[in-house]
Parts: C-alpha cells; sequence; structure tokens
C-alpha cells in the first residue's frame, strides 16, 4: 500500500498499489494472497452488488472478517435523535441501514477441521473480481492438519439482471486422501453487526467518527418466519424492523451435486436457517454446491408475502438455470461498458483503477429503482446507508450520458420524496420545498444542522440534475408529469428564503446557509449556493414559460396543481437576475461567502500529520475561524456554473483555493482535478485524478473499509470525461475543449445525447468523434460547430490540450486584503 502523505498536497503520480498482491489486469481486481490485517478494505473492494443488494467482500466460511456486511438500499431502522439541548426543528428521526441476514455464510469441514482462511495452510490462493463478467470468484488449495490437499473453488454474483436474486457456487475436491466432509451453508442474522463469536463488527458506531454508521441499542430485526424443506435445499427467514417496521425475507435453495454419498438436513430457527451436508468424499470427486439467494423487502407489506417474493424469484431463477443467470450477467455488463467504457491507452494501471470505479458506480446504482444511491452504494454501513447531494452531483451525470433510465430512477425517487420536502421547508420557516440533507426515508437526518441541514443548496443540486437530465435526454415528458413539481418547489424555497435588502441595493441576498464546504458553515451569500440557487430559479421559471408554450392543458394542470401564479415565476425570475455574487475586486477573487476572506489561513504545511483530518482532531469552531476547506466550493461553482465564469476568474479563483483545501473530503480531489485541468494546471490535474482513482483501491482516506465512496467514483468518471474529456454540457449546448494529459496517448469516451451514443477520442493533435448507435448528435469543439452522424465520423485537429501552467499556485499567506491586511497563516493551538 502507498505512503500516505498530508491529504491536501496532491500525490506524484505513481502506481499506487502493491502489484505482488493486486497485479495489473484491466478488466479484473484480484489479490494474490490472504493478509488479514487488511480485511475491511478488501472486504469493500471486492464485495459485490447491484445498487438494491450488495455483499461485502466477506470470506465464505464466515468467521475471519472486519465487518460482515449484507446490504439492501433503503432497509432501514429508525430511532429518536436524542439531542443533548433541543431546538426547534432539529431532526428528530435517525435512520440507519441494517445489516441484513447474511446469505453468503457457507462452512467448510474436512475430517471435522473446519476451514479457518485465516490460519489455514494455504497453498495456493487467487481472488478474482472481474468487471466483465460481474463474478466474484476465489480459487484455493488448502493443507489440511492431516495434510491432506483440497481445492475449493466459489463464485459469488449479485444479479444486475435480477434485482433480487444472488448467485453462489462452491466446489470442493480432495485431491489426496479420502475423508468425511461437511458443508453447513447459513443465512445468519447476526443481530445487527454483531457476529456469533460475540465480536462487534469494526465498522459500526466507534469513536467520534461522524462517518461511520450510528450503533443501534435495541434488537432490530424482530423474527416473524423461519421455515426449511430438506428434500427442496431451501431454507428461509423473515423479520420486521422493531421500530421502522419494514420487513424482509430472505430464502435461499441448495443444490449438491457429487458422485459421492451424501445426507442432506435443514435447520431453521430465530436467527439461522442453515442446511447441513454430510460427504463420504473420495479423492479426485468433486462437490458441487449451488445457492440461490433472493431478498425482498418492503415498508410494510408482511415478511410471508415478501417469503413468496422470495419463492418466486428463486422457482423462476431454477427454472432458468444457473448458468443462463451467468450468461445474463455478462450480457448485462456487455451492455454497460458498451455504454460507459472509458479507455486510456497504454496505461494498463490507470485502465484498471478506472475500471475498477465505474464498475462501483454500476453496483451502486443499477438497480437502485424506487430508492436513492447512497453514500456507500450496498457495500458498507458508512454514513448510516443515507443518500447525500452525492447522487445528483456526483452520480447522476455519468448516468445521464451512459444510463439514462437509471437517472430517471434516481430522479424520480427525488420526485418522491417531494411531500416530505415540503413539510420540511414548513417546519423551517420556508414554502415551497426542502429536500433533507441527509435522508433514507425522506425526513432530515442530519442531527448537525451546521455542516447538514444549512446545506441548502441540495435543493439546486437536485434541481440542477432533473435540467441536466432533460437536457440530455429530452424526456420532456417526466419534466411535465414530475421533474417541473421539483423545480417549482425547490424555486420557491429560494425566492422566500434569500431577500432584497433595499430597493436601491437591489442585490438578492441569500444568509445563513452552509456551501458544500463544510469547514465553513452558516454564512451569508456562499458564492456556490448562490450560483446554483440562480441557476435553480432561472431554470424554474423557464420551465413553466416553456410548458406554456408547448402544452396549454397541461400548463392550466401545473397552475391548479401547484396553486402557482406568475407572479411567482416574475418573482423568481428577478432574484436570479438581483443574485448577489460575492466578488473582491482588489484580490481578483470570488469570496467563498461575504466574510470568508477576513479570516487568516489555516496553516496547513505545518500542522502535522496526526492532526489530519482536520474534522477528527479539532473542535468545528476552531476550524470555522479559518480559510481552510474540507473539500471544492468556489471550485466546483466553477465547473458547475463555468459559463458564468472568465477563464481569468477562473484561473484566480483556482489559484486562491487549491492551496487553502484540505481534501479531507473525497468529494473534492476529483473536482480539484477538473478545474486544474482546464485553468492549465496539467500535471496537478493528473495528480489530483490519480488521488481520486486510488481513493479506495490504495485506502488512501484510511476508512474504505466502511464502504465505497462512491461519489468519488462518479467523480473519477467525471474527471475523466469533464477534466481530461473536456466535455460540458451548459444551458442543453454540448461542448469538447480537451485537455489530454502529456503522458496520455488517448482517452476514449462515450456520451448518450438524446438517444444517440457518441464515441469521442482524444489525440495530442485531433478529436475523433464517431456515432455508435443512433443517428446524430451536435457538438461544439472550440467554438466550431460540429454535427456528427451515423455514417460521417468526424476528425477535427486540436491545437494542443489548453493553457499550460508549471507546478503549483502560489501559497495564499502573504497575499493582502482589500483593507491593506496580510493574510497571516497559523496553526491553532500550537
Ligand atoms: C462530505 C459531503 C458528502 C458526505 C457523504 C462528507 O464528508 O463533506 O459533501 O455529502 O461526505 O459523502
Amino acid at each position: 500500500m502507498i505512503q500516505k502523505g498530508p491529504s491536501h498536497v496532491a500525490p506524484s503520480i505513481a502506481d499506487q498499489l502493491d502489484r505482488s498482491r493486486f497485479p495489473i489486469d484491466e478488466w479484473a481486481l484480484t489479490e494474490k494472497n490472504l493478509n488479514s490485517t487488511t480485511l475491511g478494505l478488501t472486504e469493500t473492494l471486492f464485495s459485490v452488488g447491484n445498487g438494491y443488494l450488495g455483499m461485502r467482500g466477506n470470506v465464505e466460511e464466515g468467521r475471519d472478517s472486519h465487518t460482515h456486511g449484507t446490504f439492501i438500499n433503503g432497509f432501514h431502522e429508525t430511532w429518536s435523535i436524542q439531542h443533548a439541548e433541543e431546538a426547534f426543528g432539529f431532526a428528530r428521526v435517525g435512520q440507519t441501514i441494517v445489516n441484513a441476514p447474511d446469505a453468503k455464510v457457507i462452512r467448510l469441514y474436512v475430517d471435522d477441521e473446519p476451514l479457518l482462511i485465516s490460519v489455514a495452510d494455504l497453498l495456493e490462493y487467487d481472488r478474482t473480481l472481474d468487471f466483465r463478467d460481474g463474478v466474484l470468484r476465489r480459487e484455493i488449495l488448502w493443507r489440511t492438519p492431516s495434510g491432506k490437499r483440497v481445492r475449493i473453488s466459489s463464485q459469488r454474483m449479485v444479479s444486475f439482471a435480477q434485482r433480487h436474486l444472488a448467485v453462489m457456487t462452491f466446489e470442493v475436491t480432495l485431491l489426496d486422501d479420502y475423508a468425511p466432509v461437511a458443508i453447513s451453508s447459513q443465512i445468519l442474522n447476526r443481530q445487527d453487526g454483531e457476529d456469533e463469536y460475540h465480536v462487534r463488527s469494526k465498522a459500526m458506531g466507534e469513536g467520534a467518527d461522524p462517518r461511520k454508521a450510528e450503533e443501534l441499542g435495541h434488537r432490530v430485526l424482530i423474527p416473524q418466519s423461519n421455515w426449511g424443506d430438506v428434500d427442496q435445499g431451501r431454507v428461509t427467514l423473515g423479520y420486521q424492523c422493531a421500530e421502522s417496521g419494514m420487513t424482509i425475507a430472505v430464502a435461499a435453495d441448495h443444490r449438491l451435486e457429487t458422485d459421492n454419498a451424501f445426507t442432506q438436513r435443514a435447520q431453521t430457527g430465530d436467527d439461522l436457517a442453515k442446511m447441513t451436508y454430510r460427504i463420504n468424499a473420495q479423492p479426485g470427486q468433486p462437490i458441487r454446491l449451488t445457492k440461490l439467494v433472493s431478498y425482498h423487502t418492503s415498508r410494510g407489506v408482511p415478511s410471508r408475502e415478501l417469503l413468496d417474493r422470495c419463492q418466486r424469484t428463486l422457482d423462476r431463477a431454477h427454472e432458468e438455470g444457473v448458468e443462463q443467470q451467468f450468461a445474463d450477467q455478462h450480457e448485462w455488463l456487455d451492455g454497460f461498458w458498451e455504454r460507459s467504457d472509458v479507455e486510456i491507452a497504454g496505461q494498463p494501471e490507470v485502465q484498471q483503477a478506472v475500471r475498477w470505479n465505474l464498475f462501483q458506480i454500476a453496483q451502486a446504482a443499477a438497480r437502485a429503482e424506487g430508492t436513492g444511491i447512497s453514500a456507500k452504494g450496498v457495500s458498507g454501513s458508512g454514513y448510516g446507508g443515507h443518500y447525500f447531494w452525492d447522487s445528483e452531483v456526483y452520480v447522476l451525470p455519468f448516468l445521464i450520458y451512459t444510463t439514462p433510465r437509471t437517472a430517471r430512477n434516481a430522479l424520480r425517487f427525488r420526485y418522491t420524496l417531494l411531500d416530505a420536502a415540503r413539510r420540511r421547508a414548513r417546519q423551517l420557516a420556508q414554502n415551497g420545498a426542502l429536500f433533507p440533507w441527509r435522508t433514507i426515508n425522506g425526513e432530515e437526518a442530519s442531527a448537525y444542522y451546521a455542516a447538514g441541514t444549512a446545506q441548502y443548496h441540495i435543493d439546486a443540486d437536485i434541481s440542477f440534475a432533473f435540467s441536466k437530465y432533460v437536457a440530455a435526454t429530452g424526456d420532456i415528458d417526466f419534466l411535465t408529469r414530475e421533474g417541473i413539481d421539483v423545480l417549482v418547489g425547490t424555486a420557491r424555497m429560494w425566492v422566500d428564503l434569500g431577500f432584497w435588502r433595499n430597493e436601491e441595493d437591489g442585490v438578492f441576498h441569500i444568509h445563513g446557509v452552509t456551501g458544500p464546504d463544510e469547514y465553513t458553515t452558516v454564512v451569508n451569500d456562499n458564492l456556490f449556493t448562490n450560483v446554483m440557487a440562480r441557476f435553480n430559479l432561472r431554470h424554474a421559471a423557464r420551465a413553466v414559460q416553456e410548458l406554456a408554450e408547448r402544452d396549454g392543458i397541461q400548463y392550466e394542470q401545473l397552475l391548479t396543481r401547484l396553486d402557482l401564479d406568475l407572479s411567482e415565476v416574475e418573482a423568481w425570475e428577478k432574484a436570479a437576475d438581483d443574485m448577489a455574487i460575492p466578488f473582491d475586486e482588489h484580490m481578483g477573487v470570488h469570496p467563498q461567502d461575504q466574510h470568508f476572506l477576513e479570516r487568516e489561513v489555516w496553516d496547513l504545511k505545518n500542522t502535522p500529520l496526526e492532526k489530519r483530518p482536520l474534522m477528527l482532531h479539532y473542535h468545528p469552531l476552531v476550524i470555522y475561524r479559518f480559510q481552510v476547506l474540507k473539500q471544492a466550493d468556489v471550485v466546483l461553482a466553477l465547473f458547475l456554473q463555468g459559463n458564468h465564469f472568465t477563464a481569468e476568474e477562473k484561473r484566480a479563483n483556482f489559484e486562491y483555493y487549491d492551496p487553502i483545501t484540505t481534501g479531507d473530503s473525497t468529494l473534492s480531489a476529483v473536482v480539484q482535478s477538473i478545474i486544474a485541468a482546464e485553468v492549465g494546471y496539467h500535471d496537478l490535474a493528473l495528480r489530483y485524478f490519480n488521488a481520486a482513482l486510488f481513493v479506495d483501491l490504495a485506502d488512501r482516506h484510511g476508512n474504505t473499509t466502511d464502504g465505497v465512496h462512491v461519489a468519488s467514483t462518479g467523480g473519477v468518471w467525471n474527471a475523466l470525461v469533464s477534466g481530461f474529456g473536456g466535455f460540458r454540457d451548459h444551458d442543453g449546448e454540448f461542448t469538447i475543449d480537451p485537455r489530454l494529459p502529456e503522458s496520455w496517448e488517448s482517452l476514449v469516451y462515450r456520451i448518450t445525447i438524446q438517444g444517440t451514443r457518441v464515441r469521442v477520442k482524444v489525440r495530442p493533435d485531433v478529436l475523433e468523434l464517431e456515432v455508435e448507435d443512433g443517428d446524430s448528435a451536435n457538438f461544439s469543439v472550440r467554438g466550431e460547430m460540429i454535427t456528427v452522424t451515423a455514417d460521417q465520423p468526424i476528425s477535427v485537429p486540436l491545437d494542443g490540450q489548453g493553457p499550460r501552467l508549471e507546478g503549483e499556485p502560489p501559497p495564499v499567506p502573504g497575499r493582502i486584503r482589500a483593507d491593506g491586511s496580510t493574510i497571516a497563516a497559523i496553526v491553532p493551538g500550537s
């Protein structure tokens, strides 16, 4: 693993994995030897999921683990948040993803000795997650204590094609000698993180790290049913969550194939359902167990009904056959890569990491359907399984341009939360709709309002994603029927939250909000919030006006449905036109907020490494006092609203904010990479990209064990396509102005616009566009309008790759403010 450096310094561009353990393979992640000290990390890296169901890469035998985990997106327990000091409107309903009963467990005994992978004498070991066929495979050769060699080959797959299905195979062959073999295949409910050996899961509620899930004090899963049929090899369990009332059923089917003699038994109880096989195993006679598993969950349907659903899923999978499930998985992924692959020639280690990241987005989002996309997908319990702005700003761009149907599902999910958002707005004394900063069920779950609820920008982020989706797909019908209600609700919130101080001033201010950077909170006129709110207001107004022109009947229905008055629309436009955009003429930068530049700078260079990340070592008040950023804020605005800033402004802002950005959030490096590339810091752009690319693979933030950083994986795509690839989509115009790194021969990405998929290839001196599917698409390449059609690929000569700036931006301390004072650098407490 890599040497971790201070996170505000972008790492050097180097391969970050130990290649003797994780060899380079452009289509797979392979682990060549087992290291028990990094189990938590590899459980995340080798997790499999489909956006609904996720299984961490726990070993089959169940015993050796850092954190067991089987997660169903949105399956959560609620609890009452106890604030030490109460105040009106504080979040009340805690929501935490529940560790579902674990169907991964397959225990093996040879001569009555258990296989315990961490202490076993392993002659061979290989574990591979294949990005092309979506199967996790493990091959081991074990020498038992009595000296018998046993080959064990297993596979695990969570189906993309069948949302509720997981498939496992477990094959055991004795190589040398006869032995009695026992296999116990289980569905084990570990009672909320505590394992069967009474060891608490290491990822739950430890210490003061806000990124972990809460530990729940009560028994969460109340048994409802258990049932088994030995002849069918089917065992089932059903539960209801004590507080949220959500229900779950899980069923597993087994089939053992062998020429050896064997007996089988089914046993079920409250927390365990298992099939046990006793086999007289002869050398060279394989024993193959196939396990099909189905999970169904609901907000309240009785678990026995869910069991019926599980049975139907399993019956169907049986009829189709196991091989068909593997074939369907492969086919699904063929389609995924056809639409979404990004290729970097001549850089196999980068290519491998890129594909791992893209594969994670599929695993987090593909079959989320009706739920959100959580910060960790279904790979871990970090952040309690909550949905944040991560989905709209970091993940949806990828989905919109590669798999719009999945993007639409994610947006529809937000639409279903609109009533809750309206209620929340009223609680906070606002009109319109205010989406919660973090949630599963639509209620605000952020107990720390300063860095949570105060991030009103989530309203604009959601509207931004709706608008982007509609522009990219042309799905006007979705806008008319549902999307427009979100745009109107959020616009109403903004116009009510902000205010004109006085008529002459003519400036619309938004006070008391927090921007994306959580190291500065509850401020006035946060630049990011204001430019995004402006976008939100304008797009809501435009959507209403265009609907009036397009469809009189729908328009009338909208006015009635939302009790909308046209004077409101005018007020949105005026607020947008008058929006306060903080700018400091003297320093030539956009202050992050009205008072930001008045603060001193946190001296990051002289802050000891043990004190990073800052949020785990300093009280928030200490951090809030300084110019120091957890993550890109103004710089993110330069990307999302880039058409409203000049090239000079972008460079000046990047140079100011980059040195004071810690990157303590993994949401930062990707954005820093994009703007570094745009303004010309080409080497720095690649270094930030590299940092983001290996966030999880090299555990750069030390908490990958809690789950994949899904926003960062989406950000990796953005950094490739928008950063180096130079793609932008402001106001429905699709532009390309590439920034290929000097060390890259070429970069290929795919963009689907209104049903036409275009392959974009960037080379140092030419840009090639080719329609892969569909008819035609229009782009502006460095100002020149291009139409690419199915029968005519286009090459556009490139005169270089944009501006070139060497090194890093100069430090901020020492710069002089407008009032003549000098910005100082301080390490608090030193
Ligand atoms: C970031 C947020 C993000 C959250 C979940 C935090 O560390 O500051 O912007 O939404 O993680 O990924």
